[in-house]
């Protein structure tokens, strides 16, 4: 775990933080900054930068992700959202700890470029 990864510090409880949800392989909590009435972030308990990195190195990990945002999805909202990653700055990458942004509560827009 690279010693100053924020999200690898909310894992560890080492920075508190409020999880909305967890499993095996994945925790899930609020955005900071949420735009739009759902939007969580589903995170690996183990450090990877993104989430093809995620998804070479450990396949299950990224399932158990998946599973952990419809599950979220079910409860906080109607099922229905958008799991979006942004993999390198050009793609508004911030935080080097692969999240998924789990967004819904609303009718979505598109404009994804
Ligand atoms: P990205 O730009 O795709 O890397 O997404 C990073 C996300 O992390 C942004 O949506 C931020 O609002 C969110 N974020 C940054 N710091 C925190 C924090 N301390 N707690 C919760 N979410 C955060
Ligand atoms: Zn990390």
């Amino acid at each position: 775990m690279p010693a100053d990864c924020l999200f690898c510090k909310f894992v560890s409880s080492e920075t508190p933080v409020e999880l909305v949800a967890q499993n095996q392989r994945a925790v899930a909590f609020n955005d900071i900054n949420p735009q739009a009435p759902l939007h969580v972030l589903v995170i690996p308990r183990e450090h990877y930068v993104d989430v093809g990195t995620l998804a070479a190195a450990d396949p299950a990990a990224l399932a158990d992700l998946v599973a952990l945002a419809q599950q979220v999805a079910l409860e906080q909202s109607d099922g229905q959202y958008r799991l979006l990653f942004n993999s390198g700055p050009n793609a508004g990458q911030s935080v080097y700890h692969v999240h998924g942004h789990v967004i819904g509560g609303k009718k979505l827009g598109w404009t994804p470029a």
